[in-house]
């Protein structure tokens, strides 16, 4: 199938489930995620309409970004301190961000460095963070207090990797958002679905989905 093709498919199943959840399409955003996907290929997806991609390694996040600056790179995957700086440098958005010694590390470099970084907070509500990461429900707050509203990392919204079978999670995802929208006085996205999922996602409030092997086809590395 070519990569029109596929996206095609997979638009017209987005439109299905917001048109089964009453939503307008507009309202979701549809992020494709290139880990391991090759430059041509994201070239190919960004000809068709498409300039933002999520990755999950920051070293073949860099590469790709260094490759081809006129493309943007948002990072999805686990982020270490020793890899904040160029995390910093060449991602447009960091979505992964779980913890506070690392907010507070991302804020001494930005502030550094002299940019600014919309982030995301990956939370984990199901206890698989030492796998994918993400921050329980219970350590939300210290990350916040990090954050501190520092406006060289605007908050933008919450991200979460919901374990498969748990068919709970969206919706406890979409409360959580609700609650701390009220808590923080500010709107907060919320980044959930993958190409297995993302009907689901979709009902119950998902404001972007990432869209990996739908998008592209199987990974290639
Ligand atoms: C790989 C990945 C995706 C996309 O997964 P698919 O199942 O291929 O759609 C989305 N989000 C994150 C964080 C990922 O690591």
């Amino acid at each position: 199938m070519s990569l029109q093709d596929r996206i095609t498919t997979l638009q017209n199943r987005i439109l299905r489930a917001c048109e089964l959840a009453g939503r307008e399409p507009v309202t979701v955003e549809l992020l494709p995620v290139s880990k391991r996907q090759p430059l041509a290929l994201i070239r190919e997806a960004a000809s068709l309409g498409f300039p933002r991609f999520g990755e999950n390694y920051v070293q073949e996040g860099v590469e790709k970004a260094l490759a081809a600056p006129d493309l943007a790179f948002v990072l999805l995957g686990p982020l270490q301190r020793n890899k904040a700086k160029p995390a910093l440098q060449h991602f447009r958005e960091i979505q992964s961000l779980d913890r506070p010694d690392l907010a507070e590390r991302l804020r001494r470099l930005a502030a550094e460095l002299e940019v600014t970084c919309p982030v995301w907070i990956q939370v984990d509500l199901w206890d698989e963070a030492t796998k994918l990461g993400g921050c329980g429900e219970a350590d939300l707050p210290a990350l916040f207090e990090a954050l501190g509203g520092d406006p060289r990392l605007p908050l933008k919204g919450l991200m979460a990797i919901p374990p498969p079978d748990e068919g709970a999670a969206f919706g406890q995802l979409a409360d959580l958002r609700e609650r701390l929208q009220q808590d923080l006085g500010q709107s907060l996205r919320l980044s959930m679905g993958m190409s297995g999922d993302l009907e689901a996602a979709i009902a119950a409030g998902s404001d972007q989905i990432r869209i990996g092997t739908a998008f592209f086809g199987e990974r290639r590395t």
